[in-house]
């Protein structure tokens, strides 16, 4: 196949080199890809595609301007493909090429994203006792964070709840778990990364070791304590080789590793951040998401971290309270609030110029725009201690976590080096400051005295030659050059040398214009060379700082958050919540934070705690519960990032992680779930729930057909309540579960309130929503109530009402868990095929008795409600069991009768003749 020759040949080799997706290798001033990639890369990006023969055969190719490479190689990364790219250098016989990098989704340096993006590892290891070990290990090239954790005997969930946390944007599944389809299956449904198969050797434990110490040394590695944690330490080895190989130079931004435990923040899987609509809407836009809702801060690193602190709330009581602390002091100083924000406005993005500056690709601007952030720090910390009410606060202690002095230092120096508006290219000369070098000033002056000479010749020929269009000027192919317009040219000197003629004039040069022509090439080089030089040493000095950049970075960032949150809980009239340990939630007059930014919001109450563990919600549709039970969720989320919460007060009992699941039906509304997927959700809670968990169950069960849906729903409830222990809030439709409130003792029933009656004579059905939650169940059906409201007919409706009230009456199920469970409850089931009830007396303990039990034929007369047949039941059993054969005899007879077919007298004879015959027993 490769058969090409020339370019072509040498791409395809280098293509059969690499396991990048694309390649482009550098042709002179363009990059080209050829074959199958050109076609892709058109297709993608857009671009012409021509052919290049070679070899008798023809093959498809097409180009990017050299300068212009990034853009597009961004712009493909972001559609998932990993980019290798081989740049062109010079031998002594001709050209050559190598791959110098690949670009991939997770080590994308040049990305115009402004959130933080992973490259993240997980590594799975059976351990001796039978259970499974995980190791998480990853990494933010773009700024240099890099984290790490393991998960001791924890099943794939918990390590997938813990990889989406970090939303990242490619994952190196170790080589334990690329044969485990399924796990690898809800890798891809519950994240977007691209999924790469790196290099086992990297995995390997001793290999791994040996790079996660050679990176951040020994004693870092034990004093972070993951020392000891062998498959926390192979994912971290895996992915710091990832980031060499692929040699985007970002391995020196990698300095800082932090380890965190599992008990350190709030489980948050992919469905509840989806649900709780975190940083998306469920219809996949940014608008309207809580993010987006309460996101005030004027800085891309301070957006970025407030974002993730959304992703990962935490559990760490004195973090919170001094997060909650400085949030306070911001709102309450709202002259100094503003004076800082305004200051941050000017800041630059330190997190990711430390990462270009590790990289090598900073240029001047960048090292400028460090300067300018780095001075704002002295700023700030200056508006911090010149207003008491902040001077006093945390925020003090986060403004000496930068060191200052190293800041203002790094500052000074750059700022004493680099012009105020230096160029966009660096080997260009016009850099430095005069003054910075004593060397570099002597070839500034020479160069630009020689340059100055240049500018004033035409001056000087003027007047010595009395020529009035005289110029000088320069170009690539005749240098420098004096110009004379033609009708002056008999007066030029003898000295001046011919060397173009245009329509309008010709050019001369001179013996002297000759010499200082390279005198000012020698000095241009020779200055160009320097600056370059000079920078580049600048840039190492800043790549060594890298720590110093992400300290004064994070800080800024910090302060920006907290005053965004500021800024959002003074407008908003939110609440400094306490957080407290146990289980406690008690919430005064809530809102959920989103929706009562466009509604005029009715705020509902919330009390939770060990003896209302569980909160079963009813109400009609489109009542609120889904909305109560979502702010109850956001408002315990916000509490554990430190921000204040809608509500008038607020107590919360720190959770360890958020559950959501949204039943299936009103999923579907959105096209994105079915039956199937919720019950694998609910599974997923079911196991990774615990007792300090928050639950929100909103009408699960309802994706199925009723007495299904019924039944998981109330043993889903039992489980919980008698297992797992949960917070949970439960919605639901089932009026039937309002029976587990009653009767569980941590059980409880709220609804949400209705205002009239749901069908009062002559009014049209119309019901006012009161919106608010009230304890004891909703006294109606959600099914029947909706029926009404869509005018279906009163007769219909009634009838239904009194039916379901029927069914409900006969329908006692026993109740696990229930204190009063003392057996002999009816078990009915209404059999919605044939319509018509199974029932038997059921003891409990001998619940086969009720399902054996014969189905009974009831009379068929509309005027009797189902229920009163079943309840004649058990006498119907008997009675048919005693047929005599007078009465069977009769009974063939009536299912034989054809009625159609026979005349009514004669129908009258035949039912006379028959009550005789059953009279005479
Ligand atoms: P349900 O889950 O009971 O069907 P939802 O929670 O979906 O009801 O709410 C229905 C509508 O009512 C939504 O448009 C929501 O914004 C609005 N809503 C819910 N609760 C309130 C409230 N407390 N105050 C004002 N509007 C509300
Ligand atoms: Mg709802």
């Amino acid at each position: 196949m490769t058969e090409a020759t020339g370019i072509v040949g040498e791409f395809l080799t280098l293509k059969e080199g690499t396991d990048a997706d694309l390649l482009a290798m550098q042709c002179g001033d363009f990059y080209e890809f050829f074959d199958e990639d050109a076609e892709i890369v058109a297709d993608e990006l857009d671009l012409k595609v021509s052919q290049k023969s070679s070899h008798g055969s023809s093959y498809p190719m097409a180009g990017v301007p050299v300068d212009d490479l990034t853009p597009y190689v961004s712009a493909l990364v972001e559609r998932g493909y990993r980019v290798a790219i081989a740049d062109q250098h010079e031998t002594e016989n001709g050209h050559a090429r190598e791959i110098t990098r690949v670009v991939t989704p997770g080590t994308h340096l040049e990305t115009g994203d402004e959130s933080a993006q992973y490259l993240a590892a997980v590594v799975r290891e059976a351990s001796r006792d039978g259970g499974d070990t995980y190791g998480i290990a990853a990494t933010d090239v773009t700024t240099g964070q890099f984290q790490v954790t393991q998960l001791d005997d924890a099943d794939a969930g918990e390590a997938l709840t813990e990889l989406y946390t970090f939303g990242p944007a490619e994952i190196l599944p170790g080589p334990e778990l690329r044969n485990d389809d399924e796990f690898l299956d809800r890798l891809r449904e519950r994240t977007d990364a691209a999924l790469t198969l790196h290099d086992s050797a990297s995995f390997e434990p001793g290999r791994a070791s040996h790079t996660v110490r050679e990176q951040f040394g020994s004693e870092t590695v034990d004093s972070v304590g993951i020392g000891d944690q062998n498959v926390a330490v192979r994912a971290a080895g895996a992915v710091l080789s990832y980031v060499e190989d692929t040699g985007v130079g970002t391995l020196a931004a990698v300095t800082r590793l932090q380890a965190y435990g599992e008990r350190d923040h709030v489980d948050l899987d992919a469905t509840t951040q989806r649900n709780l609509e975190l940083t998306e809407t469920m219809q996949g836009d940014s608008s309207g998401s809580l993010f987006d809702t309460i996101d005030h801060t004027v800085t891309a690193a301070g957006g970025r971290l407030l974002q993730q602190w959304l992703q990962r709330p935490r559990r760490n009581q004195a973090e919170l309270q001094r997060r909650q602390s400085c949030v306070a002091a911001l709102s309450e100083a709202a002259m100094a609030r503003e004076r800082i924000r305004e200051t941050l406005s000017d800041a630059y993005d330190l997190e990711r110029l430390a990462a270009r500056a590790t990289s090598g690709s900073a240029d001047a601007r960048d090292l400028r725009a460090v300067q300018e952030t780095l001075a704002l720090l002295g700023q700030v910390a200056d508006a911090v201690t010149e207003t008491e009410r902040l001077a006093e606060s945390p925020l003090a202690d986060a403004l000496d976590g930068a060191d200052r002095e190293a800041a203002d230092s790094l500052a000074a120096e750059l700022d004493s080096a680099l012009v105020a508006d230096p160029p966009g290219t660096v080997r260009q000369g016009g850099l430095f400051k005069r003054g910075y070098d004593g060397d570099l000033d002597e070839i500034i002056d020479e160069h630009e005295a020689a340059l100055e000479w240049l500018e004033t010749l035409p001056d000087r020929e003027k007047e010595r030659t009395g020529i009035t269009h005289l110029s000088v000027d320069r170009n690539k192919t005749d240098g420098y050059y004096i110009q004379v317009g033609k009708s002056e040219t008999d007066a030029v000197p003898d000295k001046y040398q011919h060397i173009k003629t245009l329509k309008n004039s010709k050019r001369y040069t001179t013996p002297e214009l000759d010499e200082k022509e390279r005198d000012v090439l020698r000095l241009e080089e020779r200055r160009h060379d320097m600056e370059y030089e000079r920078f580049q040493e600048l840039r190492e000095r800043v790549a060594q700082r890298a720590t110093l950049l992400q300290d004064v970075g994070r800080t800024l960032a910090e302060l920006d958050a907290f005053a965004s949150l500021a800024v959002h809980a003074v407008e908003n009239d939110w609440t400094r919540p306490a957080v407290v340990d146990g289980n406690e939630l008690s919430i005064e007059a809530g809102r959920h934070p989103v929706v009562e930014q466009t509604t005029e919001f009715v705020p509902n109450d919330l009390y939770m705690d060990d003896d209302r563990q569980f909160l079963i919600v009813t109400g009609p549709n489109m009542s609120g519960k889904s909305t109560y039970m979502r702010q109850a969720a956001l408002i315990t989320l916000l509490a554990q990032v430190g921000s204040f919460v809608p509500a008038r007060s607020a107590t919360v009992g720190l959770v360890d992680g958020i559950f959501t699941r949204v039943g299936a039906l009103d999923e579907l509304a959105q096209g994105r779930s079915t039956f199937m997927v919720e019950m694998q959700e609910l599974s997923n809670i079911l196991h990774s729930a615990t007792d300090e968990s928050l639950v929100i169950l909103d009408e699960v069960g309802r994706g199925t057909a009723t007495f299904d849906g019924i039944s998981i729903a109330w043993a889903a409830t039992e489980y919980i309540v008698n297992s797992i222990q949960s917070k949970t809030l439960f919605a639901t439709h089932y009026h039937e579960l309002t029976a587990l409130g009653e009767e569980l003792p941590t059980v409880e029933n709220v609804h949400v309130a209705v205002d009239g009656e749901p069908r009062s004579a002559g009014s049209d059905g119309d019901v006012t929503f009161l919106r608010t939650v009230r304890d004891g169940p909703s006294d109606r059906s959600y099914g029947v109530h909706v029926a009404d409201l869509a005018g279906v007919p009163e007769p219909v409706v009634d009838r239904s009402q009194a039916v379901l009230d029927r069914l409900r009456d006969d329908k006692a199920i026993e109740i696990r868990g229930s204190e009063q469970n003392d057996g002999g409850t009816t078990q009915a089931v209404f059999d919605l095929d044939s319509g018509q009830f199974r029932d038997g007396a059921v003891q409990s303990g001998d619940a086969a008795a009720g399902s054996t039990a014969e189905p009974v034929a009831t009379d068929g007369d509309p005027e009797h409600a189902p229920g009163e047949a079943a309840a004649e039941g058990p006498e119907g059993d008997e009675r048919a069991a005693s047929l005599d054969s007078e009465t069977e005899a009769v009974l063939s007879e009536l299912t034989e009768l054809d009625v159609n077919e026979t005349p009514p007298v004669e129908l009258m004879a035949k039912v006379q003749e028959w009550q005789a015959e059953l009279d005479d027993e």
